[in-house]
């Protein structure tokens, strides 16, 4: 009896804890947990989840900047001084008459500038593809040096590829002007819409021409300042200043640089021999800072003894026909009895299914084979 009393006490024990564990309620929430979150915080928790690609969610809020730390100040370390290159030690730089440095600057350890007793030593050929060192030394005034070299790399410019024009292309060119002759030239050239290429000495007084037949839509060309064979091929740097003086010019009466020209004498002249080797290397140079220049495979003899305005045509049209993929002519303005050619030529071109233009960086080159 004492048994079943026992049995029957611990079955109902059991029964009991058994009922209360399976009805036991989920604690309830705390306040802190339902209650909503300060704006700030609940944005971030947004912005921190993974993203769903779901069309009715709003788009994820901006996180807020996230603080910069301050740094702590860097105790001051006794060092060498430092130079800093601008542009970096690997220098690239696209040939061209000179050189400019891209900077530098030095401190000590303490701070202090030392820029201005950084030394320079060592030469880039500005217009010379090639590799360069270049050493910047810098002492403190402790004795501290620090040295550093730049390797600059004179690359050539990129010049446009060239785009053969349709069959019949003209360029008719005209050299050693601006003169009293160029403005009757222009009226021709206007009355047969034809375009041309004046190669200009930059120290004639009729720069007027060289404006309008700009405006007119023709190309100009430097043909140097002063054509005097003994002063543009003297040397490389004689023949930049004399390029670079008729470059203003051409600004000055066109608002812009050209990157077009003609040799004096041609690239193929043998006056400049007096200047062992000038042609082989100017012809390179030029090219690689970005110039194109241009011989010419037609020729109406004008500057020889003789010519006259029918001989010139001849030559010309004969000179048009032997050439019908593309003709660069080549003709002087200030032999009137060139430019009085320039109309029939028109005539008998336009007739003939010819097209006169004027040469751009995309026309196609002459280069005659150079004998210096
Ligand atoms: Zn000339």
């Amino acid at each position: 009896m004492k048994k079943n009393v026992c049995r029957l006490l611990l079955t109902a024990a059991l029964l009991f804890l058994l009922a209360a564990c399976g009805t036991e309620p989920e604690p309830a929430l705390t306040p802190a947990a339902t209650a909503p979150l300060p704006t700030e915080q609940a944005e971030s928790i947004v912005a921190l989840e993974t993203p769903t690609p779901s069309a009715s969610r709003a788009p994820a809020p901006t996180l807020p900047p996230t603080p910069i730390p301050t740094p702590s100040p860097t105790p001051l370390v006794e060092g060498d001084p430092v130079i800093t290159l601008v542009g970096g030690e690997e220098y690239a730089y696209t040939a061209d008459f000179t050189f400019s440095d891209p900077g530098y600057y030095a401190v000590d350890w303490r701070g202090n500038s030392l820029t201005d007793r950084v030394k320079v030593t060592g030469e880039v050929v500005s217009y010379l593809v090639g590799s360069y060192d270049l050493t910047y030394s810098v002492t403190d005034d402790d004795g501290r040096t620090t040295t550093l070299v730049r390797h600059v790399s004179v690359v050539p410019a990129e010049l446009p590829e060239i785009v053969m024009p349709p069959e019949k292309t003209v360029y008719l060119t005209f050299d050693d002007g601006p003169c009293g002759n160029t403005a009757a030239l222009l009226d021709v050239l206007k009355k047969y819409d034809a375009k041309a290429t004046f190669f200009v000495i930059g120290n004639k007084t009729r720069t007027d021409m060289i404006t309008r037949a700009h405006e007119e839509g023709h190309s100009i060309g430097v043909h140097t300042y002063t054509h005097v064979y003994k002063t543009v091929y003297k040397s490389e740097e004689a023949f930049f200043d004399d390029f670079l003086k008729t470059q203003e010019v051409i600004k000055a009466a066109t608002g812009s640089y050209t990157r077009l020209f003609r040799f004096p004498g041609g690239s193929a002249n043998t006056v400049s021999r007096f200047n062992k080797g000038i042609m082989t290397r100017l012809t390179k140079i030029m090219e690689d800072m970005g110039y194109r220049y241009f011989d010419w495979n037609v020729t109406g003899g004008d500057s020889a003894a003789g010519a006259t305005t029918d001989s010139i045509r001849k030559r010309i049209i004969t000179g048009l026909k032997n050439h019908s993929d593309f003709a660069i002519v080549l003709q002087h303005d200030i032999h009137m009895n060139s430019v009085r050619a320039v109309e029939s030529i028109l005539k008998w071109g336009t007739e003939h299914g010819y097209t006169f233009r004027a040469l751009d960086l995309t026309s196609p080159v002459v280069h005659s084979k150079v004998a210096n």
